[in-house]
């Protein structure tokens, strides 16, 4: 392909309409949102512990990370995000970055925590205000989908689910899903699947994290529980670790999958990457045409967990199928 094409190819996938449904805030931090943080922190006087590591873990945009360094990066992120006005900024930031992208809807996941300076419950209504107030001035639609981490005990884990019910129905035009993620060797699914059920029963979608590491007992009991959609599926098929039977599975099932071309792990701050530039790198991987690319953003809109965004997401896509002439 030649460089015009090249560019032309780059400038559409950003233009194109896109829907976001994997991203964490604390992966999906930018260096310069990160920089901002850092410089809020200093206006204010808080102790910021990032600078000793926060150069050694830039990454150019094609690197790659192992899961350890993933790992350490979310914690930069969290560390500078762990004051109320940090994390609201964080997230107007991010959010703004992703329309920027390109982005007409985006469904941010982030895993309640508690700071010195907050609850958890703090927590999860300081993004919530962010989301609201951010789009009085933004064109994006956000959401949010609360996350459990794999890391926590079963009660914990019925604790999170709790406070997503409350947050879901104080604010339904905000809160969508309930999700499980974080280290996929730690727990077993079995543990949370009545917070999971709980958090169904009240209303709210289930992703989960889905098959990140060889582990197709698992990966069968995840399809068993029917969710929504599912993260990254990496050992799913049976050439990469997965089995003739979790393949089959999630092709019975069709499970909608929310992948990564990239790494097949998070996220576009961790990699330097953005949804404009999957994008891309599906059009080069599998020759698609600028037709066969808006379609696929196209297809995307039947999953996303808010159900009254789905008809006006269509439409705008549509609309620019048609402008485009595709
Ligand atoms: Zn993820």
């Amino acid at each position: 392909m030649s460089n015009i094409a090249i560019m032309d190819l780059k400038s559409f996938c950003r233009e194109l309409p896109k829907i976001e449904l994997h991203a964490h805030l604390g992966g999906s931090l930018s260096r310069s949102t990160m920089l901002e943080l850092k410089r809020l922190y200093a206006d204010a006087g808080i102790a910021d512990q990032t600078n000793a590591f926060f150069d050694e873990f830039q990454i150019a945009a094609g690197d790659s990370r192992n899961l350890s360094q993933c790992f350490q990066v979310f914690s930069i992120a969290h560390s500078l995000t762990s004051t109320p006005d940090a994390l609201a900024l964080a997230t107007t930031l991010t959010l703004a970055e992703f329309q920027e992208d390109g982005c007409c809807y985006i469904e941010l996941r982030t895993t309640p925590r508690e700071t010195p300076d907050m609850s958890k419950r703090q927590y999860i209504e300081t993004i919530v205000q962010a989301i609201r107030k951010a789009s009085l001035n933004l064109t994006i639609i956000s959401k949010l989908i609360i996350s459990i981490d794999r890391r926590c005990s079963p009660m914990a884990a019925e604790e999170t689910s709790d406070m997503a019910i409350e947050f879901y129905k104080s604010y339904p035009d905000i809160v969508v899903g309930i999700e499980l993620s974080g280290d996929p060797t730690a727990g077993s699914f079995d543990d949370f699947v009545p917070a999971l059920s709980n958090a169904r029963k009240a209303g709210l979608k289930v992703t989960l994290h889905c098959g990140e590491i060889c582990n197709p007992k698992e990966v069968m009991q995840m399809l068993d529980f029917k969710p929504e959609r599912i993260g990254h599926g990496t050992f799913i098929h049976p050439r990469l670790g997965g089995t003739v039977e979790t393949w089959d599975a999630l092709s019975k099932l069709k499970v909608p999958v929310e992948i990564c071309l990239t790494s097949n792990t998070d996220d576009k701050g961790v990699f330097a990457t953005s949804l404009s530039q999957e994008y891309l790198i599906c059009a080069q991987t599998f020759e698609l045409s600028q037709s066969r690319l808006a379609r696929l953003a196209l297809e995307s809109c039947q999953f996303v967990f808010d159900e009254n965004s789905r008809k006006p997401l269509t439409d705008k896509i549509l609309n620019f199928i048609e402008i485009k002439q595709l």
